[in-house]
C-alpha cells in the first residue's frame, strides 16, 4: 500500500456509519479510504450476536440504495410492527402501530455483526481502499490538504477526512472540538432471552426510574433486552445467576412477555451524552457517535449517523458538480449547518425523557402521566412521534 498518495476522502472508523459512509461516497464517484483501528468485521456465526440496533425506514433506505440492505440475511432480521412503552411510576402507557405511518413495520431489528460485515464485504468491489488495524492519531489541514498522522508514524494525505471514529473520537479531541454532555452514570445491560409469550413483533419498553428496559424482537422468537441501570445496579446484574437474572428482568418488565429465560452471554455498556460543539473543522467532518452518542432509549444512535451520511454525500456531490473544493469551509459548514441543529435537538429530547422518567416527584408523575394520556389519545401526535423516529423530514 502506498499510503502517502493523495487520496479525494479517508474516513477514519469503520463502524456501521464510517463503513456506510465509504460506500456511499465511494458510490457517488468519489475516491475512498477507509481506516479502521480494529480488525474487519467477523462472518456472522449461526448465533445471533448480542448487539442489535433497531434500524429505522430512513436508515433501510439508504442501506437499500446503495445495494446492500438485499445482502442482509432477511431471515436474522426481525421487523417490528409496533411499539409499547409503559411508565412504572405513573402507570400510563403508549402504542404506537405500523398502521399510523401507513407502514408495514416501524423499523428493523437487526445484528451489529451483521449489518458490520454485509458493508464491508460491498466496499471493496465499491473500489473502498480499506486498512484495518490502522490508527490515526491526528488531521492536519496545510496547503489545501488534510494530513492523517497514524500511530506507525506514516502519514496520509487526503482533500477531506471524516471522523467516524466513534464517541471517544481521537480526531475530534486532535482537533481541539469539544463536547457538551454528561455521563449518565448508567450501563445498559445487554443480553437475549426466550420468552414465554410471544413477542407479537413489538418493542416494548418500560421506564423505571432506575432507567429504560427495552425488550426488542428478534426473528427467531427469543427478546433482546437493553436495560440502562445506574453502573452498580448493571454490574450486580451481571453476576446473578441465571435464574435470578431472570427473574429481575421478569419483574422490571412486569412480565409482560411472561417467564423470561437467559440465552445468551450477557454484556453492559457504559452510557453518555456527547455532543460535539462543532461537526467540522479544516478538512474535517464528524459524523455518527463522533459528532453525537445519544441515550439508547430512542435507539436512534445509528440512525442519526446514517442521517448524516445521507445529508454529507448530497452536500459533497452538489460542491463536486459546482467544481468546489470538496474540503472547503463553507463545503464543510454547509453539512455542519444542515446537521448539527436537528442531532442536537434530537439528543437533547432523549436527554430529557430519560431525567423526566427518573423523577419521583408525585407532581411531575401526574404530569408526564397526563401528557402520556394525551398522546395515547391524540392519533395526529402519535403519528408525528413516529415519523419523526423513522426519518420523516420535520
Ligand atoms: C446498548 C446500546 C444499544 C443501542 N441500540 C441502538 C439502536 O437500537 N438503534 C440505533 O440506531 N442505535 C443504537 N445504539 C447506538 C449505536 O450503537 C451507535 O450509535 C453506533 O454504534 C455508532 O456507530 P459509529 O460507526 O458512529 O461508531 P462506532 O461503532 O463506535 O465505530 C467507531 C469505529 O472507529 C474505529 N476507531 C476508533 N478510533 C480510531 C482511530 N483512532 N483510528 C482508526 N479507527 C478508529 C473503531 O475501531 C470503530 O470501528 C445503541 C448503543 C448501545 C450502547
Amino acid at each position: 500500500m502506498s499510503r502517502r498518495a493523495e487520496t479525494g476522502i479517508v474516513v477514519v472508523g469503520g463502524g456501521m456509519v464510517g463503513a456506510t459512509a465509504a460506500l456511499a461516497l465511494a458510490r457517488a464517484g468519489f475516491g475512498v479510504r477507509l481506516l479502521d483501528a480494529g480488525a474487519p468485521p467477523q462472518r456472522p456465526g449461526a448465533e445471533l450476536d448480542l448487539r442489535v440496533v433497531a434500524l429505522a425506514p430512513s436508515s433501510a433506505r439508504l442501506l437499500d440504495d446503495l445495494g446492500v440492505w438485499t445482502q442482509i440475511d432477511a431471515a436474522r432480521v426481525c421487523a417490528y410492527r409496533a411499539m409499547h412503552v409503559w411508565d412504572a411510576g405513573g402507570g400510563a402507557e403508549l402504542d404506537f402501530d405500523a398502521a399510523l405511518l401507513d407502514a408495514q413495520c416501524l423499523g428493523w431489528i437487526v445484528e451489529n455483526r451483521l449489518l458490520s460485515w454485509v458493508l464491508w464485504q460491498a466496499l471493496a468491489a465499491a473500489g473502498v481502499r480499506v486498512h484495518s488495524a490502522v490508527t490515526a492519531r491526528s488531521c492536519v489541514a496545510a496547503d489545501g490538504q488534510a494530513r492523517i498522522e497514524l500511530d506507525d508514524g506514516e502519514s496520509l494525505r487526503a482533500r477531506l477526512v471524516l471522523a467516524a471514529d466513534g464517541r471517544d473520537s481521537p480526531l475530534r479531541r486532535a482537533a481541539g472540538i469539544d463536547v457538551d454532555g454528561r455521563d449518565y452514570g448508567q450501563r445498559a445491560v445487554v443480553a437475549h432471552l426466550h420468552c414465554e409469550r410471544p413477542h407479537r413483533h413489538t418493542a416494548w419498553q418500560r421506564f423505571l426510574d432506575t432507567g429504560p428496559l427495552a425488550l426488542l424482537p428478534l426473528a427467531d422468537g427469543r427478546v433482546s433486552l437493553v436495560w440502562s441501570l445506574p453502573d452498580a445496579e448493571a454490574q450486580r446484574m451481571l453476576a446473578l445467576d441465571d435464574a435470578a437474572f431472570a427473574r429481575a428482568v421478569g419483574a422490571a418488565s412486569d412480565f409482560r412477555l411472561g417467564a423470561l429465560r437467559p440465552a445468551s452471554p450477557r454484556a453492559a455498556f457504559p452510557l453518555k451524552l456527547a455532543l460535539a460543539r462543532r461537526f467540522a473543522a479544516p478538512r474535517l467532518a464528524l459524523l455518527g457517535d463522533a459528532a453525537h452518542a445519544v441515550h439508547p432509549l430512542a435507539g436512534q444512535g445509528v440512525n442519526l449517523g446514517l442521517r448524516d451520511v445521507r445529508e454529507l454525500v448530497d452536500v459533497l456531490r452538489a460542491a463536486h458538480a459546482r467544481g468546489q473544493d470538496i474540503g472547503a469551509e463553507p463545503v464543510l459548514a454547509r453539512y455542519a449547518r444542515r446537521r448539527r441543529s436537528g442531532d442536537a435537538r434530537d439528543a437533547y429530547a432523549f436527554d430529557a425523557i430519560e431525567r423526566l422518567f427518573k423523577q419521583r416527584a408525585p407532581a411531575v408523575v401526574a404530569a408526564r402521566t397526563l401528557g402520556m394520556r394525551v398522546i395515547q389519545r391524540t392519533p395526529a401526535l402519535k403519528r408525528l412521534l413516529a415519523g419523526h423516529a423513522a426519518g420523516w423530514p420535520v
